[in-house]
């Protein structure tokens, strides 16, 4: 069984299309499943694929759902999250309580009438909010070791680190580096993992455009990749506007320097 899943990989908005078919237009989310539970990266379109997996189920596992940040793209698969629905699961949502904003209330006020015809207080299934702990302070959940540390973005985001039965992924989206200037202690973060997921929304090109947007290219990535000696890396929140052969040359231009490279792809799972 492959236990931890990349559900959706684009950034900003969903798309579709014959050309955007094989790197995939959900948003992001990422889901790593354990005997004692679902742990889930974010609630963006690609949450719908966790959906239809647990569908069939007879018995729903303990969810919990950590929160990078909270901006729409992802969120936005939460309101249709099938889990919600059924009075049998329990659901718990985890961000960092040192957000500028009050995460609980943002997500209670983004779930809600008129924006949908259910409010997230009305769910069936039981709720629980809870604080990440301390950055320096790794957590248990479902037998997996969890880290996280801030990130640069606009309202700042999560990079989280995960480690289980031998295999380890950071997954760092929305996350603005200079490839000339990368922070040491992100590299000390990312550190042997076996996989990195990495921001890589921006082209060289367009990124002097976009300073500030909080967002990365593949340069930054590479450049964390080389200097954390990870296994894999992974490009991911791809813009909207990036067709398949636009992130292929992407991703070929990334091997020239970390051969590991490859797009991130919904539904693509991780050794
Ligand atoms: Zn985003
Ligand atoms: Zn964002």
């Amino acid at each position: 069984m492959h236990a931890f899943v990349i559900r959706g990989t684009r950034g900003t908005l969903p798309t579709c299309g014959p050309t955007f078919l094989r790197y995939g237009g959900d948003t992001t989310c990422f889901s790593l499943e354990t005997p004692q539970g679902l742990l889930l990266i974010d609630a963006g379109t690609g949450l719908r694929h966790v959906t239809q997996e647990l569908a069939d189920r007879i018995d729903l596992p303990p969810i919990t759902v950590l929160l990078t940040h909270l901006h729409m793209d992802h969120l936005v698969g939460l309101p249709s999250f099938g889990p919600l629905y059924s009075s049998h699961a329990r659901i718990r949502f985890m961000a960092d309580s040192n957000r500028e904003d009050d995460w609980e209330e943002a997500l209670l006020a983004f779930i809600r009438k008129p924006y949908w015809p259910v409010g997230l207080t009305d769910a069936d299934a039981t709720l629980e909010f809870g604080a990440l702990a301390a950055p320096g302070e790794p957590m248990d959940i479902y037998g997996v070791r969890v880290a996280w540390c801030a990130v640069p973005h606009p309202q700042q985001c999560a990079a989280y680190r995960l480690e289980w039965n031998g295999g380890s992924v950071v997954v760092a989206t929305d996350a603005e580096f200079d490839a000339r200037q990368i922070p040491d202690s992100f590299v000390e973060f990312c550190r042997g993992a076996g996989h990195l997921i990495i921001d890589a929304h921006f082209t060289p090109s367009e990124i002097g455009q976009y300073a500030g947007w909080g967002h990365s290219t593949w340069e930054a990535g590479v450049a964390i990749a080389k200097a954390a000696e990870v296994g894999e890396l992974l490009l991911t929140h791809h813009s909207p506007n990036r067709h398949d052969t636009d992130i292929d040359g992407i991703v070929e231009a990334a091997r020239k320097t970390f051969p590991r490279t490859r797009g991130a792809s919904t539904n693509m799972p991780l050794d």
